[in-house]
């Protein structure tokens, strides 16, 4: 398999989701694979993205789920929190995680650079060492990084790249933004006990999913103690003697908080990666634009994952990597289908959808027919709250096909998934009522919508 006129078959730059899973099945397939890491193998997922944050979120449930712990018939002493212990667990098993992505690159046969790789021309990449390697395709992986927007005394501000090693826990913490992360933050620190401050530009939160669901998330949010400040932006920071924070907001608000997250949007990782010298021009975001292959404007250069910017998602970097390496190296081309993709916010609480808003299943299918489930989950009859779950399925009039389903409410993300393989499979309604329930369950409201 390997061709001698170059060092590898195949140079990975960047080992994250998409640049791990690329490499070790090229590998897998005998090609000669290398691979540059400039910071810890694993990339943002696991490192400082989906993998630290859900411990992070799971974590916070626990201690929601001790206020309320008296219903449950346990009395509770001296019962404190300490962040150091949560954050070094964390941290531990990432580290653990680590290990194991570096290991699995080793059992491929893959040769591992730990330094920034740079393009120095369509089958050449430069390592930071200064040693330069050919390669007979390259591929580009380097993911996303936070965008930071302009204010003044934004240096005193941090983003999720900082947020899982924090030395004090923040007791006021200040989180711009209303993305998914901005959202999944303001819920984890919340929970956990700092007075959290959510401030977005517009009133608007998680554009891109069904607004009747999202709509039901600020009132609870707000009824856990978030103060949300929507329509407003962080105007200037001014960092007191005693290292606090004091923010005035466009709106005149101001605050005194400990950290200030922003996570307002990430951007695609190319800055100084020598794309020019393989002829690749930078789309309108940035990102570097590719084919349904995956392959850039230059023959021997593909990108996946955060980079292409297409969906911003773990198992769709993975996805890329592999049908890159099956179609490379596995003599079977093939590409991702990119739609139905199944995603979650684990806000508090959480948020999942798979396919079509009503808006968008409008646009595309005229008629549609709308089913909804407005329950109280009985996990939070224990917790006092008035908290109520929402499940709202989307139908195409014409062929009762499911083209959109959406939830709010305990679980969400992990009842979806299975929701999902129907969905994705073309099910239609009348095939979910021909189900019968599982009860008492949340899932089983999926069964008996109206
Ligand atoms: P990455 O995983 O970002 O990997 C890119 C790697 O390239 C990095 O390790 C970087 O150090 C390296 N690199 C960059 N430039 C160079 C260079 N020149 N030389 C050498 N190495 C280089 N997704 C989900 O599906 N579910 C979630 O719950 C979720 N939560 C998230 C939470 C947060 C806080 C963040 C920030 C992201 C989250 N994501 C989540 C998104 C997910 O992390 C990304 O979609 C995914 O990691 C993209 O994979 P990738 O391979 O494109 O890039």
């Amino acid at each position: 398999m390997a061709d001698t006129t170059y060092d590898f078959d195949l140079f990975t730059i960047g080992a994250g989701s998409g640049g791990v899973r690329a490499s070790r099945i090229a590998g897998g397939y005998g090609a000669k694979v290398g691979i540059a890491e400039e910071h810890r193998y694993g990339g943002t997922c696991v490192i400082r993205g989906c993998v630290p944050k859900k411990m992070l979120v799971n974590a916070s449930m626990f201690a929601e789920e001790l206020s309320h712990a008296h219903h449950k018939g346990w009395t509770l002493k001296d019962n404190s929190f300490d962040w150091a212990t949560l954050r070094d667990f964390v941290n531990g098993d990432v580290d653990r995680l680590e290990g194991l992505y570096g290991q699995t690159l080793g059992g491929a046969g893959v040769e591992s650079f730990s330094e920034r790789a740079t393009i120095t021309g369509p089958h050449t990449v430069r390592l930071a060492s200064g040693r330069e390697v050919t390669a007979k395709y390259i591929l580009v992986a380097t993911g996303g990084e936070p965008v930071v927007p302009a204010f003044e005394g934004s240096e005193h501000s941090i983003t999720s790249n900082e947020i899982f090693y924090l030395d004090e826990f923040p007791k006021r913490l200040m989180v711009m933004g209303g993305g998914y992360i901005a959202l999944e933050f303001a819920g984890i620190f919340n929970a956990l006990g700092a007075d959290v401050t959510l401030v977005n530009r517009s009133d608007t939160i998680l554009r891109t999913y069904e607004q009747e669901i999202v709509k039901r998330l600020p009132p609870v949010m707000e009824a856990r103690g978030i103060d949300l400040q929507l329509g407003a932006q962080i105007e200037k920071v001014e960092k007191a003697e005693d290292g606090s924070l004091n923010v005035t907001l466009t709106n005149g608000t101001t605050k005194q908080v400990d950290q200030i997250l922003v996570a307002t949007g990430r951007r695609p990782r190319v800055e100084g990666l020598g794309l020019e010298h393989a002829g690749i021009e930078l789309g309108a975001k940035g990102e570097i634009p590719v084919d349904k292959f995956s392959k850039t404007s230059c023959d021997s250069i593909y990108a996946v994952g955060d980079v292409t910017d297409r969906v911003q998602l773990t198992p769709v970097a993975i996805r890329e990597g592999h049908a890159l390496a099956d179609s490379l190296f596995g003599g079977n081309e093939r590409y991702v289908d990119h739609s139905c993709i199944a995603t979650a916010v684990f806000s508090q609480p959480s948020i999942a959808s798979v396919g079509m808003t009503e808006e968008e299943a409008r646009e595309a299918h005229g008629e549609i027919n709308i089913y909804k489930s407005d329950f109280r989950p009985m996990k939070n009859i224990f917790s006092d709250r008035a908290e109520r779950g929402l499940y709202k399925m989307i139908t195409d009039a014409a062929t009762d096909k499911v083209v959109g389903l959406h939830m709010i409410g305990p679980e969400s993300a992990e009842i979806i998934q299975a929701a999902a393989v129907a969905i994705k499979a073309g099910l239609t309604k009348a095939d979910f009522d021909a189900t019968t329930a599982i009860h008492p369950t949340m899932a089983e409201e999926l069964v008996l919508l109206k």
